[in-house]
């Protein structure tokens, strides 16, 4: 784990406004899922630390996949490709951001892994939290990723697989995200950034020793290194 205190700066057009691109395509949440959500974000679920397990082990997955096929065909990786995954802080706008340079998302991904395509254990998981209220399996269900809708009320997925071009996917939990070609964003070259605008209970996030703290904890299952880089406030 290291640490950086360098400003990350990076140019978007909306990077602080919660408003889904108006130019975008819009799609709907399949129905089970957009149960999920909502149960996610109106959540009184006290542990939200969760969200970052998930978010973590999703980007170790991405690594994990594009390793393996760089196994048969080299050429899967650029020059100078490191397996590394990167958690940034922007103290100023309230954006947490998880960055891999894992496998990526095809647009069509995108929109089939995040959100019209439900897991088999979608539905289960929304009968258990309605029981139990306890989101701490969320993982073993499947649906891990929208865990970061306990901390954030719009989210941002940034990504770059070799058969396509860079694409962003947006929501706000409301139903409905919006998948556009990213034409703002400095490119990835290859792999996922998830960048979390925090909601307004959720600044704790925003700390960096609670951040390392977290990271310490869950890259004890981590086979790659993570780094984490605070901007100044
Ligand atoms: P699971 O990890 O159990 O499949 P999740 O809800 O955590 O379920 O993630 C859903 C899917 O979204 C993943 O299966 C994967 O296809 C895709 N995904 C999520 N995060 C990433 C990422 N960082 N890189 C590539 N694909 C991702
Ligand atoms: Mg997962």
């Amino acid at each position: 784990l290291s640490t950086d205190s360098d400003v990350v700066h990076r140019e978007s057009e909306s990077m602080s406004k919660k408003t889904l691109r108006s130019n975008a395509e819009k799609f709907e949440f399949q129905a089970e899922v957009s149960r999920l959500m909502d149960i996610i974000i109106n959540s009184l679920y006290s542990n939200k630390d969760i969200f970052l397990r998930e978010l973590i082990s999703n980007a170790s997955d991405a690594l994990d996949k594009i390793r393996f096929l760089a196994l048969t065909d080299k050429d899967v990786l650029g020059e100078g490709d490191t397996a590394k995954l990167e958690i940034q802080l922007d103290k100023a706008k309230k954006i947490l951001s998880i960055r891999d340079r894992g496998i990526g998302m095809t647009k069509e991904d995108l929109i089939k892994n995040l959100g019209t395509i439900a897991k088999s254990g979608t539905s289960a998981f929304v009968e258990k939290m309605q029981s139990s209220g306890d989101l701490n399996l969320i993982g073993q269900f499947g649906v891990g990723f929208y865990s970061a809708y306990l901390v954030a009320d719009y989210i941002e997925v940034i990504s770059k697989h070799n058969d396509d071009s860079q694409y962003v996917w947006e929501s706000k939990a409301d139903g409905k995200f919006a998948v556009s070609e990213d034409t703002w964003n400095e490119p990835l070259g290859r792999g996922t950034e998830i960048r979390l605008h925090l909601r307004d209970e959720a600044g704790e996030y925003l700390e960096e020793s609670k951040l390392k703290d977290l990271v310490k904890r869950y890259s004890e299952f981590i086979n790659f290194p993570i780094s984490l880089w605070a901007s100044k406030e």
